[in-house]
């Protein structure tokens, strides 16, 4: 991709509206854009960091046992109703009527529409286990939306729904969406914690958010940094850890997933029964599990940064290299940047070039602002030695070598 091309609309200057640095940071390098409060743009950028997370959890999804679905974003309000959460969840569900006078709302989440789904087909245990999930667009009145992506009015989620039988199918279900989340958080380059927790308006019994130590944060923790155990914090005595017994320390983080045993909370309200192996009419178990996908790209910018912009952990990174020809009206210069860039297309690798006529100095801000783990930089020391510079955007290290060199090393 060449940058004229993409749509980079990278600013100088920190946005007023920009409250956290990450905020800052995207709304910088030309991630997203502000459409009103609470509502963003996904700019291309921003929409390859998105478009890599979403596979990450495809893919963990997928080995997990799930199967995707799209379910709507309109939803009839009448399903709310009937669960007893239409009052419940107040003012942040997004209400109105149709021509048809209909009672619609923008799903702010999906309990009600996929016990429905499930109800009209599910009749026996032997239609069960089924987990099925989907990536899909929020929609919640937020009282406060603030810090960019990490609290919008419209915002994009993975939510999946498990249906067991008995206990021990939804005791599986949660300990496989459980590692699954961990191995997500993981391959995304983020530092978690998996807490404990109360289960508020969703209701059922047990919980588990997964939080992202960040200074931002406004959910403070509990954690032992040695076992990687924490807990949600509470005013009282400093504790400590139940297994190894070191000084918990209160850490700021943002909830990025949370996984629910609900139990038969929305099976015995919608009437959502199957005929077990005894030929006696059951509610079915379910379960939960929720990451906030746009909300992530954030926390991670939260955690991975430095003065003078992003550093993107490789597997969710929008190009893996970008080529830096500090000069583009030299001949020379330039058709080495295309060599450069054409041989990296034809081994896989994701590239940027730089193909503005800029100052050397605009190229290089962007270059980390951007975030893009790799730079090759070519200038002088082409035009002198025919040599091009490498730098590693996270450590800063720098190599220079032949053109032929640097592409060995990538
Ligand atoms: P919070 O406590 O932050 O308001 P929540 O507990 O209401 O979130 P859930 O219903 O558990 O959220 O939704 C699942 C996930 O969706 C959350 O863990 C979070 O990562 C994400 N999420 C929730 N609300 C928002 C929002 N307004 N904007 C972006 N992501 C959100
Ligand atoms: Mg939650």
């Amino acid at each position: 991709m060449y940058w004229t091309k993409i749509f980079i609309p990278t600013l100088r200057d920190i946005p007023q509206e920009a409250d956290t640095v990450s905020h800052q940071l995207m709304l910088r390098a030309g991630l997203i854009r502000m459409h009103m409060a609470g509502v963003y743009i996904f700019l291309p950028l921003g929409l390859r960091v998105l478009n890599k997370i979403e596979a990450i959890i495809r893919q963990e999804m997928n080995a997990a046992g799930a199967s995707e679905l799209l379910l709507p974003a309109l939803q009839s309000r009448d399903l709310w109703i009937r669960s007893g959460r239409d009052k419940d969840i107040g003012e942040v569900m997004i209400r109105f009527s149709d021509r048809r006078g209909r009672n619609i709302c923008l799903g702010p989440t999906h309990e009600e529409v996929v016990t429905d789904l499930v109800k009209s087909f599910v009749s026996s245990y032997k239609h069960l286990p089924l987990l099925l999930y989907q990536i899909q667009t929020k929609f919640r009145d937020e009282i406060r939306p603030r810090f960019g992506l990490i609290r919008g009015c419209e915002f994009i989620m993975k939510d999946c729904y498990s249906f067991d039988r008995d206990e021990a199918g939804l005791e599986k279900n949660y300990q496989a969406m459980y590692e699954a989340y961990g191995k997500i958080m993981k391959r995304c380059g983020l530092k978690f914690y998996a807490v404990e927790a109360d289960s508020g308006v969703m209701g059922g019994k047990v919980s588990h958010e997964f939080m992202a130590p960040a200074p931002s944060g406004e959910d403070i923790i509990l954690a032992c940094e040695h076992c990687g155990i924490a807990r949600p914090y509470k005013e009282g005595a400093q504790e400590s850890c139940a297994k190894c017994g070191e000084a918990l320390k209160k850490t700021n983080t943002i909830e990025v997933g949370h996984i629910f045993k609900l139990g038969t909370k929305y099976s015995v309200a919608l009437e959502a029964n199957f005929v077990d192996s005894d030929n006696n009419p059951k509610p079915v178990i379910m379960g939960c599990y929720g990451i906030g996908v746009s909300r992530l790209m954030p926390t991670v910018i939260e955690q991975n940064n430095d003065a003078n912009g992003i550093l993107w952990p490789e597997e969710i990174c929008p190009f893996k290299v970008i080529i830096l020809p500090l000069d583009v009206t030299a001949d020379t210069i330039w058709s080495e940047a295309q060599f450069l860039y054409n041989e990296l297309a034809r081994r896989g690798i994701e590239v940027l070039l730089d193909d503005r006529d800029e100052r050397a100095g605009v190229k290089f801000k962007d270059a980390d602002l951007t975030g893009i783990p790799f730079q090759i930089i070519i200038g002088k020391e082409y035009r002198n030695k025919n040599l091009v510079e490498l730098k590693n955007r996270r450590t800063n290290e720098k190599i220079s070598g032949t053109p032929q060199a640097v592409l060995e090393k990538l």
